[in-house]
């Protein structure tokens, strides 16, 4: 029976076996994988890496499901308007595949309460819009030596780099101070771009895990996804870095 069922998900990820191999997607399944924010970036990454078998995928949004989220954020449905965004979420990759195991929370990412949800993880995507989370994650992850997938989004353009503590830039590294403007809330998205963002995260982590390819470990990519214009550059640890650096208080 155990073997029948392996047989069974061999065949759902035989497409992709061509590219990572059986070590690849062993890999895939052994790892545990979590989203902090599972809109319209970190929902389309949830849902690529479930999609792909990642063993375990651990997620973290709070809220309910309103109108204006249904342009982008396609783990949810105009069914479950005023519901508990996680739950649905939840429902919707599991009915996708019912192979990965998924522990969901509906709650913010604060610091130190979500370190055990940090600790758990192989690798970490940020693909919260709130600063004050972002910074608490990154905190986490430095904390915990556990790599983030830094992905984010405004209007048109992508952007995406590998943080790696100890190794590479973490967040504060590059923005050291919490700015007044990055008030999130109505800045402006459209779900494709959104959804870019979300594959590459996905893919980025699968390239952890998997060992397949190279990650954008120290670089920040950046492009726009109207006419495909984009520019890379090689990112260097602030050794005076309140969190990973010298004056680190971890
Ligand atoms: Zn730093």
């Amino acid at each position: 029976m155990e073997q029948l069922a392996a047989d069974l998900e061999s065949m759902r990820y035989a497409r992709q076996l061509k590219l990572l191999g059986e070590q690849g997607q062993r890999a895939l399944k052994d790892a545990a994988v979590m989203v902090a924010g599972i809109g319209g970036l970190g929902g389309t990454a949830a849902l690529y890496l479930a999609a792909a078998g990642v063993g375990k995928l651990i997620l973290a949004h709070e809220g309910v499901i309103a109108e204006p989220d249904l342009n982008r954020q396609i783990l949810m449905d105009s069914g479950h308007l005023g519901m508990e965004r996680m739950s649905t979420a939840i429902a919707h990759l599991q009915r996708l595949n019912p192979h990965v195991e998924i522990e969901g929370y509906n709650a913010r990412v604060e610091y130190p309460a979500a370190k055990p949800w940090v600790e758990e993880a192989d690798i970490v995507i940020d693909a919260r819009y709130d600063f004050p989370e972002r910074y608490a994650l990154n905190r986490l992850c430095v904390d915990t030596g556990t790599p983030m997938v830094e992905a984010a989004m405004y209007g048109f353009e992508v952007s995406l780099t590998t943080m790696i503590p100890g190794v590479t830039p973490c967040l504060e590294c590059l923005y050291p101070d919490l700015q007044p403007q990055w008030e999130p809330l109505g800045f402006p998205v459209l779900g494709a771009t959104s959804g870019i963002a979300g594959c590459l995260a996905a893919l980025e982590a699968v390239k952890w895990i998997t060992g397949v390819g190279t990650t954008y470990a120290g670089v920040m990519h950046r492009f726009s996804s109207l006419d495909f214009a984009c520019y890379s550059v090689t990112i260097t640890r602030n050794p005076g870095c309140a969190c990973c650096g010298e004056g680190g208080t971890p």
